[in-house]
């Protein structure tokens, strides 16, 4: 259920409110609005719960939550969530561009990569530290050590540190050194490591499951905004379809549809969505033309000769490029980047 307080409801209404919610054996969860204060009331359904909490003082109506994620939803909150990190800024209105190797290989490298992102006007650096292979016996990533290299790129530019995060046992080991946890698309529906990166407190993007469906998706994104952290942002990388012209198939009418039912930022991974360099830069056009808050990009100094994914990785004149006729876009479309 959801309590819509009056507008200039006061801060004692408000408490008084969540203890009689929390006296139910429900959660409660505060969103303070430009105009009025909603409080979500989250748990199992009660018998007379919603009359209970309508009579309280300084309450509007009480209203049910209809979407089977609650804390994700437009009915919840309406104003747009905007996920910050440094000079990352991401939703409403504000597009974030993230981009970086797929895999941090060298010290040179992710500090060659680095500047070019940030010269090119990006705000977020990718790069992979702990890396989720389909073999075991493919490049695993650098660990501890790639993830001290990104903080040193970090050091010397001021990007946002965008790193995944594959266990729930690595999670603090990896919110030491990131700014935003990424959870990688094979474990999207892995619960205990959603709760664990939502518990570290940083912003989280969250990448789709190639085999799950848009509920399943904001379902899994619940999860991490129950542990209180709103920071999520969401990512479409492409799903597994029967066409194998591209790596996946990446569905971009994924961006109006969660705009219309999340009030949670929407990012598009053109890279692995398309699997192929020279279908990046397009399908990173299209994106940003479909109205998405942000895109997360693999580029290389030298693809040839990348350890993981350099045949999807933009080369840094051809990233430079992309961003600039993603730029004309976005003016199109009415938005900052
Ligand atoms: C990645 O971003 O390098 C990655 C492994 O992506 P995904 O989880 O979408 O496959
Ligand atoms: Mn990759």
């Amino acid at each position: 259920m959801i309590v819509v307080m009056k507008p200039g409801s006061s801060q004692k209404q408000i408490d008084h409110m969540i203890e009689r919610i929390e006296e139910m054996g429900l959660r409660s969860h505060v969103i303070v609005g430009t105009d009025r204060t909603v409080i979500a009331a989250l748990g199992e359904k009660r018998d007379g719960a919603k009359q209970a909490l309508e009579t309280g003082e300084g309450v509007e109506k009480v209203v049910p939550i209809l979407a089977p994620y609650k804390m994700a939803s437009t009915e919840v909150k309406k104003e747009r969530t905007v996920v910050k990190s440094h000079d990352l800024k991401v939703g409403n209105c504000h597009i974030g561009i993230i981009a970086g190797p797929c895999s941090v290989e060298s010290r040179e490298q992710i500090l060659e990569v680095a500047h070019i992102v940030k010269e090119a006007g990006a705000a977020g650096l990718r790069g992979g530290a702990f890396k989720p292979r389909t073999s075991p016996y493919s490049f695993q990533g650098l660990k501890e050590k790639g993830l001290q290299l990104l903080a040193e790129a970090r050091a010397a530019t001021g990007l946002a540190v965008v790193t995944e995060v594959m266990a729930p046992e690595q999670v603090q080991l990896v919110a030491e050194y990131a700014d935003v946890l990424q959870v990688g698309a094979r474990n999207m529906q892995n619960y205990p490591l959603l709760e664990k990166v939502g518990e570290a407190g940083l912003p989280v993007l969250l990448k789709r499951g190639p085999s799950a469906t848009l509920d399943e998706f904001l379902l899994a994104a619940e999860y991490i905004l129950k542990t209180g952290n709103t920071q999520v942002m969401l990512c479409e990388r492409g799903i597994r379809t029967f066409e194998d012209h591209t790596r996946f198939t990446l569905p971009l009418a994924t961006v109006p549809y969660l705009h219309q039912t999340t009030h949670l930022p929407v990012v598009v991974d053109p890279s692995h969505g398309t699997g192929k360099a020279s279908l990046v830069a397009t399908m990173a056009k299209a994106a940003i033309a479909a109205e998405a808050d942000g895109l997360i990009v693999e580029i290389h100094p030298n693809p040839e000769v990348a350890m993981s994914d350099g045949f999807q990785a933009l080369t840094p004149p051809a990233f430079r490029q992309m961003m600039q006729e993603c730029r004309k876009i976005a003016a199109a479309v009415g938005r900052e980047m």
